[in-house]
């Protein structure tokens, strides 16, 4: 006689913010499949939906709240997880039927809440433990958390009152969890956390047996083990102390990409000190010239806020004439936005908005020349090229140089390459460039 199974409970997920609330949702949705539950790529289909939202700019809230709003309007069932739980009562205020509202982490409370809203049909059948954990990101590249939390309270952030103090995963969990995404065909891991060289102070950069030899919980050693595996290993959110000379040579060697995600914020030594920025004190421009002798190939890509309260027009002048000298390879820029709880908000010198938007202007404008330039002069070279999608109808393929991470910089556009697939690695001439994006044709 034919069993006949119960339908698992349907999760719906919507995931909002960076990287790290995106490795979350992933751990949150591997824990629900571990349990039986399926998931639902739609509203409609969706038993409960789980909202995991940002909480980092008033802009992301407001964006959080639009999310909360449709899914309450297209579901009705909804779960509220990420940084805004700890504005439950903004949130219930604004929609009084959502089921539940948990913080940042908060795994087991939110799958708890899970288990509340959408019980799990009694049935030995659907226990099964998926094969591997469940990803957000396409197959070929993955984001690898390796701390949360930050020791540094930066005048502009309130991240440390939402996640608390640097507490760093052991080196061998880590190194597990990369083997077992290049085993499953990761070909590029993305390392994230708020303070990626201040990985395992909490520790004390204690020792673990990893492979028959110890590994330290450092940032030199973790990226070194790291680059070991075969894959395509990216460091973000690093701050220049000294020990990051340390990882350039493995960038030299190969073992880590080249290329360095540094939020510099400012340059003006006045404007840092008042952001409360770590390692401000360091000779930047020089260390960047030796890290290019070293490494000549390394990108570097960074993040700048204008209008920082206090800042005057000569110190954003200062910031330009920087910047031209640095000739980073990538730049994003914010304009700055006070934070409900963040200490900077109190500062005098308020920047009046049109003037943040005309140095907004100014320095997307200058450092879009720069990188233009820069994108110019690969035109002629061979790269390497990690495939992202392919056009099967007009042969053509998307793609990223080592100089590139997905989706905050640019991307190689291939004529020629229908043959290609998701997550394969090829060399590229490089025919054209324009501001951001570079233009070729695979070698094979
Ligand atoms: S380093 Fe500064 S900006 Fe980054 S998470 Fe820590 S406090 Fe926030």
């Amino acid at each position: 006689m034919a069993t006949i199974l119960p339908s698992p409970p349907k999760i719906g997920m919507v995931s909002l913010g960076c990287p790290k609330n995106l490795v979350d949702s992933e751990r949150i949705l591997t824990k629900l499949r571990a349990d039986g539950y399926a998931m639902s790529p739609d509203y409609a289909g969706a038993d409960v939906v789980l909202v995991n939202t940002c909480g980092f700019l008033d802009s992301a809230k407001e964006e959080s709240l639009d999310a909360i709003g449709e899914a309450m309007a297209e579901n009705g069932r909804v779960i509220v997880t990420g940084c805004m739980g700890r504005e439950a009562e903004t949130i219930r205020a604004r929609f009084p039927g959502i089921l539940a509202i948990t913080g940042a982490q908060a795994y087991e409370q939110v799958v708890g809440a899970v288990y509340d809203a959408a019980p799990m049909p009694p049935s030995a059948f659907l226990n099964l433990v998926p094969e591997r954990d469940l990803k957000l990101t396409p197959r070929h590249y993955s984001y690898l958390k390796i701390s949360e939390g930050c020791n540094h309270r930066c005048a502009f952030c309130i991240i440390p009152a939402i996640r608390g103090d640097l507490v760093s995963r052991r080196p061998d969990a880590i190194l597990r969890e990369a083997e077992k995404l290049v085993a499953a065909g990761t070909r590029e891991l993305l390392v994230i956390s708020q303070d990626t060289s201040a990985y395992g102070l909490d520790l004390r950069h204690a020792e673990w047996p990893w492979k028959g030899a110890p590994v330290r919980a450092h940032m030199t050693d973790l990226a070194r083990e790291l680059g070991k595996l075969g894959a395509w290993v990216r460091l973000h959110y690093v701050y220049p102390y000294p020990h990051v000379d340390r990882v350039i040579p493995l960038m030299a060697d190969g073992l880590v990409l080249p290329y360095l995600d540094i939020p510099f914020q400012h340059a003006a030594p006045n404007v840092l000190k008042a952001m409360k920025r770590p390692a401000n004190e360091a000779k930047v421009l020089e260390r960047l010239a030796n890290w290019r002798s070293i490494c000549p190939d390394i990108a570097v890509r960074s993040s700048f806020v204008v209008g920082f309260p206090g800042e005057t027009e000569a110190e954003f002048h200062y910031l330009l004439d920087w910047l031209t000298e640095a000739q980073l390879d990538r730049v994003g820029a914010f304009r700055f936005e006070p934070v409900a709880g963040a200490a900077a908000n109190d500062l005098p010198g308020a920047v009046p908005e049109e003037v943040k938007e005309e140095r907004y202007a100014r320095i997307m404008e200058h450092t879009a020349l720069i990188s233009a330039a820069k994108l110019q002069r690969k035109i002629g070279r061979t790269l390497d090229v990690i495939i992202d999608a392919v056009d099967a109808e007009d042969g053509g393929a998307t793609g990223r140089s080592k100089a590139d991470a997905p989706e905050i910089d640019g991307e190689v556009h291939l004529r020629d390459a229908g043959h290609l697939a998701q997550g394969d690695i090829v060399r590229v001439e490089i025919e054209d460039a324009d501001d951001h994006d570079l233009f070729g044709v695979p070698l094979i």
